[in-house]
């Protein structure tokens, strides 16, 4: 059967993706430049991303789980998925079947990669975010003993702020990685690209900004938008003065007023949050969002055009930095939590 036809569409801008994949390989200097593509590639969907980034000539894609390597195994060469939260009992036999290689974090996941003849794999050090990865106090030559480690890992806690974290993660990385043998050291995300080249090493980690996040304010002018969110009109009506709209009846009409009623809610991720303040556009028009979200319906005040009619479209701007900052969340968020519902149409 054909793809059912979707009332609410992502569009996914492929060029600004690969644009700012370029940007980011820039601005890692003499690194090479890799992907994170965990959480479906942080919701925009994790095999478009990887298709296109591995035409533009990324080699080195993260994911976190291992059906999230086996999602996009057929499109890359193995040896290019890493999987970051590693191997527990089970998965060691599925890593070697699949050829991804695992991030392996604890002493534990080390022996257990070791005793399973694993070979080649990656090895993450906490240098301070104390998450994942081998700690400073369990740094011990035999730990690393005939292991053959491509990349040598640490994760940035605060790239995004100018805190003294970020040069004492660097400091414990230093000593931590010295006496460590690898094929490449890899430490930054997309913040931590903007630290700076003592940063970069040979592999940088972006994710966020692949996909139009502002990790750093002075990335704002650098970074495209990649993820625009639109929605069709399913009815339109006339309301009078004294009309209430929706949910709790949170909205009244103080004055006669055209209603249209759009597809999205915050089941697709359009947030409850955006209940009175939140904006859609036909055409250059600006309409209000009225009453509360529901599941999966807005309602707009549409008198501003008039014309608007059932199956027509409707764009809802959504910035990150901006809603992220008015709403008091992450970027992050804003887009992993975008549904799956949404026609996904990659232009
Ligand atoms: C998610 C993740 C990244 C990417 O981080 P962004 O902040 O999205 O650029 C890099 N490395 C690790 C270990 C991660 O978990």
């Amino acid at each position: 059967m054909e793809h059912a036809p979707s009332p609410v569409r992502l569009r996914l801008n492929g060029n600004a993706l690969v644009d700012n994949w370029r940007a980011l390989a820039k601005l890692s200097g003499r690194a090479t430049t890799g992907a994170a593509v965990k959480a479906d590639g942080y919701g925009l969907g994790a095999r478009e991303v990887v298709k296109r980034l591995s035409k533009a000539g990324c080699q080195d894609f993260f994911v976190a789980h291992w059906a999230e390597a086996a999602a996009i195994a057929d499109i890359v060469p193995p040896g290019q998925i890493s999987v970051l939260n590693g191997v527990n009992e089970g998965d060691v036999a599925f890593a070697m079947q699949l050829g991804a290689i695992p991030m392996l974090n604890t002493p534990g996941q080390i022996a257990r990669w070791k005793a399973g003849g694993g070979g080649r794999c990656h090895v993450m050090l906490d240098s301070g975010i104390n998450r994942l990865g081998i700690g400073p106090e369990q740094m011990d030559a035999a730990v690393f003993d005939g292991l053959d480690i491509d990349i040598l890992a640490s994760h940035l806690a605060s790239a995004d702020e100018d805190v003294p974290q970020n040069s004492e993660q660097l400091a414990r990385w230093m000593t931590m990685t010295a006496t460590v043998k690898c094929a490449r050291k890899s430490l930054a995300n997309s913040a931590g690209i903007m630290l700076g080249s003592k940063y970069h090493f040979d592999l940088t980690r972006p994710g966020l900004s692949l996909y139009g996040g502002i990790a750093r304010p002075e990335m704002a002018d650098i970074i495209k938008p990649v993820v625009h969110l639109s929605a069709q009109i399913l009815q339109v009506r006339q309301l009078s003065a004294g009309d209430a709209v929706g949910y709790g009846a949170t909205h009244i009409c103080n004055h006669p007023s055209a209603l249209a009623t759009a597809a999205i809610g915050y089941a697709d991720g359009y947030l409850r949050n955006f209940a009175d303040t939140g904006t859609v556009f036909i055409g250059d028009v600006a309409l209000a969002v009225i009453g509360r979200v529901s599941m999966d319906l807005i309602t707009i005040d549409s008198s501003p055009f008039p014309s608007l009619a059932e199956g027509d479209w409707v764009t809802l701007p959504y910035d990150l930095p901006v809603l992220a900052a008015k709403f008091g969340l992450s970027q992050y968020v804003l887009l992993t939590m975008l549904g799956d519902r949404f026609d996904r149409h990659w232009t």
